[in-house]
């Protein structure tokens, strides 16, 4: 092991030594999509963020297993035990069949983390696979007393749990609090308490995705999944957890109650949190028309997009800050991102050609790994590793130029390590068509338009004509303003 890698618990809201409950594996468990429409910027975050960790984890030898699962039955519209099913409406808008929904989703979110280099978890479990674990286990919290059944739906007691357990301990959320801010209970609520949560619900009639069990024919509660399914496949205790900072409350906390309820054991040894990704300064929701699609990134189809992003691009702005601060997207941003990218994969192709000069090593490669290392170790700050990188990429053009002399020893420890922590580690891909071949583009588009402004000076109309005719060909339309000829896609 290189160092020791610490990493903030949200449980003790503390940085901490990572120590694997059975060195060297570890159990991974990352919230995964529900599948009722296209992935967009807001599942980009957490999927790079845990596929760094699972790569860095893997690097220092350890031998993880990621499970990280597909939602695809019980998360109700507003993330609330009452409202229709995410996948059930889509299905029902599209006249589709649910399965039929998830499929098309889960296949469109596959392409999309291929594109963004996430690579593919150990296991990726359906909820709707896991039906009989998700009974048993409500089963067993309704046993130990946890739960009450109402109308053929099973719900969690927080009042019950709270007695005997510290409830609220991942979010600080207190039970007396959530008492104070609970609304009187409708008429038809079957719950003690509003705020506790559904294990199984009773189906309505209109309700496609059923199943029979103990209580009714019904569905499970979207919680319950990843406490069965984790516990399924990572064990009663497992290492890490992760997660959007949003599932923290009440999605996380409700899957502590339930394991601690149904085994009487902590779940999760490492809670992580990624926070969340705004635009332009507001949060990212279809509400505020700003949930671009990754695929809208990809192509620049988007109002608020000035041009196309690659994924690489998508990859490197995420990666550029730390996955516990906000991030905020603006066009600004991304180009930013963009020629940073080019840089460092610009350099990489300098560096394979780098001779090895005489008279000894001025630069310090030892050192700089160190600090690779340092940075990755603390947290994960991918942000300090990529300052570090682009001091290789200084180091890198000052050999180039004959500024600085590097020896045959030093050159390949630093084509090692850069190679390291670009691709395996960081995960960026070499080769992608980066914003230089757009910036391109947009040159050749610039220098068309002078050569027609050229020609009508010329009073060549007919050749002015055919180039509008070319670039229309193209798809690109010019519009007469008066700043001069502008130009822009159709
Ligand atoms: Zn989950």
């Amino acid at each position: 092991m290189k160092n020791k890698l610490h990493i903030t618990n949200s449980l003790s809201r503390k940085k901490e030594i990572f120590e694997p409950i059975a060195h060297p594996f570890v159990g991974m468990y990352v919230c995964g999509p529900t599948v009722y429409g296209d992935a967009h910027l807001g599942h980009a975050r957490p999927a790079v963020t845990f596929d760094v960790l699972y790569r860095y984890l893997e690097h220092l030898g350890y031998k993880v297993r990621y499970v990280r699962n597909i939602t695809d039955v019980g998360h109700l519209e507003n993330d609330a035990d009452e409202g229709e099913d995410k996948i059930t409406k889509k299905a029902r808008l599209e006249k589709q069949e649910p399965m039929e929904v998830v499929q098309f989703y889960a296949n469109s979110y596959h392409k999309k983390m291929d594109q963004l280099n996430v690579l593919p978890p150990s296991i990726e479990p359906h909820a709707s696979a896991h039906i009989i674990e998700q009974i048993e286990m409500a089963r067993r919290i309704l046993d130990n007393g946890y739960a009450y059944e109402k109308n053929g739906s099973v719900y969690f007691d927080i009042i019950k749990y709270n007695t005997d357990h510290p409830y609220g301990i991942l979010s600080g959320r207190k039970v007396e609090e959530l008492l104070a801010y609970t609304r009187e209970l409708e008429g038809q609520q079957e719950k003690k308490n509003t705020f506790d949560f559904a294990l199984w619900k009773k189906a309505t009639p209109e309700h496609i995705m059923r199943w029979p069990s103990p209580w009714s024919d019904g569905y499970p509660g979207w919680h319950l999944e990843c406490s069965a399914m984790g516990a399924k496949y990572l064990g009663d205790r497992f290492d890490i957890h992760g997660g959007g900072m949003d599932l923290l409350f009440p999605h996380h906390e409700s899957e502590i109650a339930q394991s601690v309820a149904a085994n009487n054991k902590m779940p999760v040894k490492y809670w992580l949190h990624n926070n969340m990704i705004t635009i332009n300064g507001q949060k990212m929701g279809k509400s505020l028309g700003n949930a671009v699609t990754l695929e809208q990134f990809f192509t620049g189809d988007h109002e608020i997009l000035d041009k196309p992003y690659g994924p690489m691009c998508i990859r490197f702005f995420i990666l550029q800050a730390h996955y516990r601060s906000t991030l905020d997207f603006s066009n600004e941003a991304l180009q930013a991102s963009g020629k940073g990218l080019d840089k460092l994969l610009a350099a990489y192709e300098t560096l394979q050609g780098l001779k090895a000069s005489g008279g000894g090593s001025s630069v310090d490669i030892d050192g700089l790994e160190r600090e690779c290392y340092g940075a990755m170790n603390d947290d994960l700050n991918t942000s300090v590793l990529i300052s570090r990188l682009f001091e290789a990429v200084r180091i890198i053009n000052s050999v180039n130029d004959g500024q600085l002399s590097i020896d045959a020893d030093a050159l390949d420890k630093l084509k090692k390590m850069y190679k390291t922590f670009v691709f395996d580690i960081l995960g960026l891909l070499p080769g992608e068509e980066t914003k230089s071949k757009d910036d391109l583009s947009d040159k050749l588009i610039e220098s068309m338009l002078s050569l027609r402004q050229q020609a009508r000076q010329n009073k060549d109309y007919d050749t002015a004509d055919s180039i509008r005719k070319t670039l229309e060909g193209l798809g690109i339309i010019l519009k007469d303003t008066r700043e001069g000829v502008k130009w822009e896609l159709k």
